[in-house]
């Protein structure tokens, strides 16, 4: 069958509900903990954290959700997104292999992210919040909040990840035309993020510290709420809308994947595009491969241990079974800051113990080099994320080179790299350094994690 290089859908053609792959696992995930009584949480634990809509998405075990009509508004800027096959890559890489990527850089901030950051803000506006804080590492996050923000008329408040808001001044930027307001964290904001100031007044800041500043300064106020990027089940089930066009497009041209692959960093973008095909798998209609791409320098998946751990440093958030390096453990700076999450989301890590999804880590020098060539051949610059599963994808389709295998791949390229050139110039200029794992760091952060 002859089909163009982008498979499109119409604007009505969006589908109209979220999927909760949670409703289909044989085996229950195991419960959040509540931070100081270690039973499990109440949706009144979540209270001062999030709204009633958003307590109850992370909990149900209904298959379908609904997505709001104003929320279908707000993803029509930008949504149905395209998909493409990647004939010019498979061409260069001379491989039988097909190639197929799911592009979410069109959005406003660039990224997968506006995809929950939208229905969350809303829900939140719908229940009478005022104020959304949250944290940043490499901008990404923060941008697709202001955004979303801006479209209900809520205030946004971020912590930006310090190396990142000193290296990253074009997100801020981004962030402050939202209407955001950003602070470098640790910040003088928070009782916390002084603490660590008087340490080390250039202290370069982690995820889990900026979780931590956002969340003190969320519960403090009754009108002010916390947002989280990425992890958390009703963040995955936003994400599901790539999945679920994806389907639909790969049903349009009559193409079924073989195998999956994604970056993962907390979990989000590749949840987003893969469950709703393992639904699929599930009821026999496919049998794809399913594959985590992970930074060699922050292996969550490959390297870390599955159990109850803190979501951010100061231990303020409930307890998630998730495979975790320490809520302690501050990873080398590479240069894809979204994938440097200390744990992975609850939901990610469990069907990984189910055996249902496959996990390897790739160096950051080899991602870079397939984000080149993936620039060269198809035109988008990816971001340093998304170059993991582009790699993993170009490992995959010189492998089916070897064998003469025929396998349909299929990937998302969940954001585009425009605001990291200096990442491409350090890449280019022969400058990027493999990072080898610290092994006792890891270890070390290990010995913090609660024993439950
Ligand atoms: C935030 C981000 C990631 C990592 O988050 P996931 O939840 O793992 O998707 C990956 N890529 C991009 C472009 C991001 O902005």
């Amino acid at each position: 069958m002859k089909y163009p290089n982008k498979i499109l859908l119409e604007e009505d053609e969006i589908p109209t509900q979220w999927y909760n792959i949670a409703a289909d696992l044989s085996v229950p995930m195991p419960p959040p903990l509540h931070p100081g009584t270690r039973e499990p949480a109440t949706g009144e634990d979540f209270a001062p954290l999030f709204p009633k809509a958003l307590i109850e998405q992370e909990m149900t075990t209904e298959r379908f959700v609904d997505i709001p009509g104003e929320v279908l508004d707000v993803y029509k800027l930008w949504r149905p997104t395209p998909l493409f096959r990647a004939r010019r890559l498979e061409k260069l890489l001379d491989t039988p292999a097909k190639i197929f990527y799911k592009y979410e850089g069109v959005s406003p901030a660039g990224s997968h992210k506006p995809n929950t950051a939208v229905p969350q803000v809303y829900y939140n506006a719908m229940e009478g919040v005022k104020k959304l804080t949250t944290e940043t590492g490499a901008g990404q996050w923060g941008s697709s909040l202001a955004f979303a923000c801006a479209q209900f008329g809520l205030e946004c408040e971020v912590w930006q990840v310090a190396a990142s808001y000193r290296a990253k001044p074009y997100r801020k930027t981004m962030m402050e035309i939202w209407g955001g307001k950003v602070h470098p964290s640790p910040s003088k904001v928070t009782e916390y993020g002084r603490g660590l100031l008087q340490q080390d007044e250039d202290h370069p800041g982690s995820l889990g510290i900026a979780i931590s500043e956002a969340v003190s300064e969320a519960v403090s106020d009754d009108n002010t709420r916390y947002a989280l990027g990425s992890v958390l089940n009703h963040v995955l089930m936003h994400q599901t809308i790539i999945g679920e066009e994806a389907l639909l497009q790969m049903a349009k041209i009559g193409e079924t994947p073989d195998i999956l692959v994604g970056c993962t960093g907390g979990g989000s973008n590749f949840g987003g595009l893969a469950f709703p095909f393992m639904r699929e798998k599930f009821k026999g209609k496919m049998y794809p491969t399913v594959r985590c791409v992970e930074p060699s320098a922050c292996p969550t998946l490959t390297k870390g241990e599955y159990r109850y751990d803190f979501g951010d440093t100061a231990g303020m958030t409930p307890l998630m079974k998730m495979h975790t390096l320490g809520h302690n453990f501050i990873p080398e700076p590479i240069h894809a800051g979204g994938l440097r999450y200390h744990g992975m989301a609850p939901l990610v890590s469990h069907i990984y113990e189910l055996g249902l999804v496959e996990a390897i880590s790739i160096a950051q020098k080899e991602c870079f080099a397939a984000g080149v060539m993936f620039a060269k051949t198809e035109g988008i610059v990816p971001a340093p994320e998304p170059t993991h599963a582009i790699a993993a994808a170009i490992r995959e389709a010189l492998n089916c080179k070897e064998t003469g295998e025929e396998k349909t791949i299929l990937t998302a390229l969940c954001g585009h790299g425009h605001l990291d050139m200096s990442s491409y110039e350090k890449y280019l200029l022969g400058e990027m350094q493999d990072l080898d794992l610290d092994q006792n760091a890891i270890q070390e952060a290990l010995e913090g994690v609660p024993v439950i």
